[in-house]
This record gives C-alpha cells, sequence and structure tokens, in this order.
C-alpha cells in the first residue's frame, strides 16, 4: 500500500503492488484501542447530487482511521477486520454516533442535509440497533428521515428474516434506507420488493465504463434504473467520475449521481460550499 498525500496533509493508502499489507494484528489491537478512545476514527463526507438540478441533496458518510503512524486508513482496511472480531457494533455506534451529531450541527446551521450511514451485515442482527438509532436522534434532535441506512442486498440475504425484521424497525423510526452496491450480490427480487427501501444505488462497476454508446453497461444501468424506479424508488449511480457518465445517467433516467466526478469524500469542514445554496453543476 503506497501513501500518498492529499491538501490536506493527511496520508491515503492506495492499493499498490510493491509493500506487503499492513499486519493485521498489529491493527488489530491498535484498532480496539482506536475504539476504545474513539479521536482516531473520522468520518468523511461526500456529495449526492441531483442528476438533473446539481443540486446536493444528501451526503454519504465514510469513515476513516487517522492512525498514529500509518496516516489515513481506508476502511477496506479495517471494517471487515472489525466484522470478523465482533468490534462491528461498536465502529457502527461510534460511526452512528458521529453522523447524528454531524447532521444535526448542520441543521442547527440553517442546512438540511441528509446523512447516510453504511451498515455491515453484522449490523442488521444486532437487536439493539434500532434502540440505539431511536437514542441517538433523540439525543440529538434529528428528525429521523435526515438519517439514511445503507445496506447490501448480500447483508440481508445471510440472514433475510431478522434483517428484514430489524429494517422495517428502523424504518417504522422514520429512517430512510438505502442499497448499496446493487448488481454485486446475491439478489433476490423477491425480498427488494418486501423491503421498505427507498433509494437503489448502482455500484461502482456499472458506471464506470458507462459512455456515449449504448453498451451491455447503460443496459444494466437502465433496467436497474426501470426496477427501482417500478418499486418507487429513487435511483442513485456511485463512482461517477467524468462528465461522459453524467450525460449518459441523465439519458438513462438516474436520479442522483456520487463519485469523484462532483467530490471525493472529505472532511466535513471542507463541504461548505456545496452547504451553501449553488447554481447548477
Ligand atoms: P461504499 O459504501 O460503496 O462507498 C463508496 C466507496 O467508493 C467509498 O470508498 C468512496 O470513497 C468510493 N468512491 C466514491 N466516489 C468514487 C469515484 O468516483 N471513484 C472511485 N474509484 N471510488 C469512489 P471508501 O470510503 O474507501 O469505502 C469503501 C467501503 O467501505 C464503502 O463502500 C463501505 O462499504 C465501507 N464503509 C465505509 N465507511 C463505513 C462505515 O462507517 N461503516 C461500515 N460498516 N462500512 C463502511
Ligand atoms: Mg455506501
Ligand atoms: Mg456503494
Ligand atoms: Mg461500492
Amino acid at each position: 500500500y503506497a501513501a500518498k498525500d492529499t491538501k490536506n496533509g493527511a496520508v491515503v493508502y492506495e492499493p499498490a503492488t510493491t509493500a506487503a499489507p499492513p499486519s493485521r494484528l498489529l491493527l488489530l489491537g491498535d484498532l480496539r484501542r482506536a475504539l476504545a478512545e474513539a479521536e482516531e476514527l473520522v468520518l468523511y463526507y461526500q456529495p449526492k447530487v441531483a442528476l438533473a438540478s446539481g443540486e446536493l441533496c444528501g451526503v454519504e458518510a465514510l469513515v476513516r482511521w487517522h492512525h498514529p503512524t500509518r496516516g489515513l486508513v481506508a476502511p477496506a482496511e479495517f471494517v471487515p477486520m472489525a466484522e470478523n472480531t465482533g468490534l462491528i457494533n461498536l465502529l457502527t455506534t461510534h460511526v452512528l454516533g458521529r453522523a447524528v451529531a454531524q447532521a444535526s450541527a448542520w441543521r442547527a446551521a440553517g442546512w438540511t442535509v441528509p446523512v447516510a450511514v453504511n451498515l455491515s451485515p453484522r449490523c442488521l442482527t444486532d437487536p439493539a440497533l434500532r434502540d440505539r438509532v431511536e437514542g441517538l436522534l433523540t439525543e440529538h434532535r434529528l428528525p429521523a428521515q435526515l438519517l439514511r441506512l445503507e445496506v447490501t442486498e448480500s447483508a440481508v440475504m445471510a440472514n433475510p428474516a431478522l434483517a428484514t425484521a430489524t429494517l422495517r424497525g428502523l424504518h417504522r423510526l422514520g429512517v430512510r434506507l438505502s442499497i448499496d452496491d446493487y448488481g454485486t450480490g446475491y439478489s433476490s427480487m423477491a425480498y427488494l420488493k418486501q423491503l421498505p427501501v427507498d433509494e437503489l444505488k448502482i455500484d461502482r462497476s456499472f458506471v464506470v465504463n458507462l459512455s456515449g454508446a449504448d453498451d451491455d453497461d447503460a443496459v444494466l444501468v437502465r433496467s436497474a434504473v426501470d426496477l427501482g424506479h417500478n418499486l418507487g424508488m429513487t435511483v442513485v449511480a456511485e463512482g461517477v467520475e467524468h462528465a461522459g457518465q453524467v450525460e449518459a445517467l441523465r439519458r438513462l433516467g438516474c436520479d442522483i449521481a456520487q463519485g469523484y466526478h462532483y467530490a471525493r469524500p472529505e472532511p466535513a469542514d471542507h463541504l461548505r460550499p456545496w452547504l451553501q445554496p449553488a447554481p447548477a453543476r
């Protein structure tokens, strides 16, 4: 993994073929400590943009670990480890607390922006999740519809009965739900129909090669858009990196886009320009 300096002085790990990945064992001890102190785990936020108007319609919270010696560590490096070691509920509690507090602070400053948090498969079988979310919303006086939770289909399918019950409980609180990475996982239309989900996020892998041509990816994206719309959902494209994709997505009827073309995930402070009314992007 190669460290890359960013403009705010943080270091991001990017996949590289040279160095070996950091020692899992060492990181695990560090992660336990980081979760206990919780100062090293920070949330970055990435805008979601309405394709028709160019307006901000939400942000996704993405966790990063400010490791004292390794720099900024990406979630792919430690979220799976947290899932496998039972630390995931602690991590999720931490992330949810930060995200709800941030949404509440933005709202107090006059910016009403829904914040999305990613949930791991294990969270969907955590019987305490609903009450924890309700407690956080109450504590920070955040209207439930300003919190969105993203889950993958595979996470639901790992334990459909329990996951569906958890998601229904959260939905009854007024929390919004999204299917993340749509198209990559074990997909069941039967469950998709039953879930109280109002947003479908098309995985980046279908967007990356999207161009003007009517290629296979365009066919897949169009069918996902149609499926989502027919089920009454808003459809989001992930990983939008250039204007050609924006054009194609508009033509295919997609509602919202997210990706480096608009903005990278950034610390909350950096979102200020997005939170002011802005001309079409
Ligand atoms: P995800 O939820 O699908 O998040 C989107 C990922 O794509 C993010 O990577 C984001 O930085 C990246 N991305 C956004 N736009 C572009 C683009 O235009 N091009 C490319 N190449 N990538 C783009 P990130 O932040 O490294 O997160 C990776 C995954 O880790 C997330 O995928 C999510 O599954 C998981 N994750 C992140 N934060 C959390 C968290 O707080 N809790 C849990 N349980 N999982 C998290
Ligand atoms: Mg997500
Ligand atoms: Mg995703
Ligand atoms: Mg993804």
